[in-house]
């Protein structure tokens, strides 16, 4: 598997709490000066994309709070050798942002959504803005940044009542809705427990909606498997050019408008390191080949101490081939933060 993507965290700061995800203590935020500045990050990918990046995502903390977000789209869309540029979001900020990200050249979101009902989302995120990001999901879709793709993390004793619900939503809505299993990290506050596996997540849904079909390629090559239920149209993606067609529905918000397509993304009942092809740079400028990486390449500190673009090009084409050679067995969970390496 060919090394293409990089995984960007932008910051680590995040205007929701939730609850798989936030540090202990809530405040221990990076300085400033410890995040890579834009120009950091633009000259970083230019040298990446010369060792084979091709595909690019922001994600953070939440990217769309970070104050120049829109120009670096714009400067990574324009950058040589970059074919994609999309973005993970919570979605508070869509709606007032999506256009601007469509012109500054992002091809598109993934937005995590937990739940449908506003009471079991504001307990998993610790903030009141279901009505906002549901907005924010219709704005991606209606400029264009298709296809979506909600995120939703499942803990049994948070949100499991909200698996059908979010299943129904790939129907209501042309969003490809992907259930996450729960990854332990070192920092959250909340227990691990009410975890649920993938294979437990996909019996509640087939219970309901049939048994599960294998779908076609989905854009994006990540870790997730794709289904479709059954009562989904087929083939959304006939040809090759086009990722997304247009909904069908202008309004896009009546029921029927979904293609009905679902996800799983397994990370911590199944293992795919022989499939992983991205790379993460965290918000504080260290590049992990792995998101449970123990040993991670701290490139802030060669940019930051003058160091050429050969060395650092030379750094980055070592790191693509050691990827080849992980797995977890020699990594580890160590001071691992979802905010700072960016889920
Ligand atoms: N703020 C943005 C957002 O909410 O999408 C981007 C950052 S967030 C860390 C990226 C993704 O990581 C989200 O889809 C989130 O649900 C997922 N995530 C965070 N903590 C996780 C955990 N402990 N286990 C599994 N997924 C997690």
């Amino acid at each position: 598997m060919s090394v293409n993507c990089l995984r960007i965290s932008v910051t680590d700061r995040c205007n929701q709490r939730c609850v798989y995800c936030r540090p202990r203590g809530d405040g221990d935020f990076l300085a400033r000066a410890q995040i890579l500045r834009a120009e950091e990050i633009l000259r970083l990918v230019r040298l990446f994309a010369e060792c084979g990046i091709d595909r690019v995502r922001l994600t953070g903390g939440e990217p769309l709070v970070r104050r120049d977000v829109i120009p670096l789209v714009a400067g990574l869309a324009g950058a040589d050798g970059i074919r994609e540029v999309a973005l993970t979001t919570n979605g508070v900020l869509l709606e007032a942002m999506a256009a601007d990200l469509k012109a500054a050249g992002l091809s598109r979101v993934n937005v995590s959504l937990d739940s449908l009902h506003a009471r079991s989302y504001g307990r998993i995120t610790g903030r009141e803005n279901l009505s906002q990001v549901l907005r924010g999901v219709r704005r991606a879709l209606a400029v264009g940044l298709q296809p979506v793709k909600i995120n939703a993390v499942i803990l049994r004793r948070l949100n499991a009542s909200q698996i059908l619900d979010l299943a129904a939503l790939s129907l209501d809505l042309p969003v490809i809705v992907r259930f996450i299993e729960y990854c332990p990290t070192s920092c959250r506050t909340e227990p691990a427990e009410g975890y649920m596996p993938y294979a437990e997540i996909r019996g509640i849904v087939e219970n309901t909606f049939g048994r599960l079909t294998e779908t076609v390629v989905v854009p994006g090559n990540g870790p997730a498997a794709y289904f479709q239920i059954d009562r989904g149209a087929r083939d959304p993606w006939p040809g090759s050019g086009d990722l997304w067609p247009v909904a069908r529905d202008p309004r896009h918000g009546s029921r029927g408008t979904g293609y009905g397509i679902i996800g799983f993304i397994a990370g911590r009942s199944m293992v795919f390191c022989s499939s992983c092809n991205r790379l993460r740079l965290t918000s504080d400028g260290l590049i992990k080949p792995c998101l449970y990486s123990a040993r991670p390449y701290d490139v802030k500190a060669l940019l930051r101490e003058g160091a050429s673009d050969d060395r650092i090009r030379a750094l980055l084409r070592a790191i693509i081939a050691q990827k080849a050679g992980l797995s977890r067995l020699n990594a580890s969970r160590e001071d691992f933060c979802m905010r700072k390496v960016g889920g």
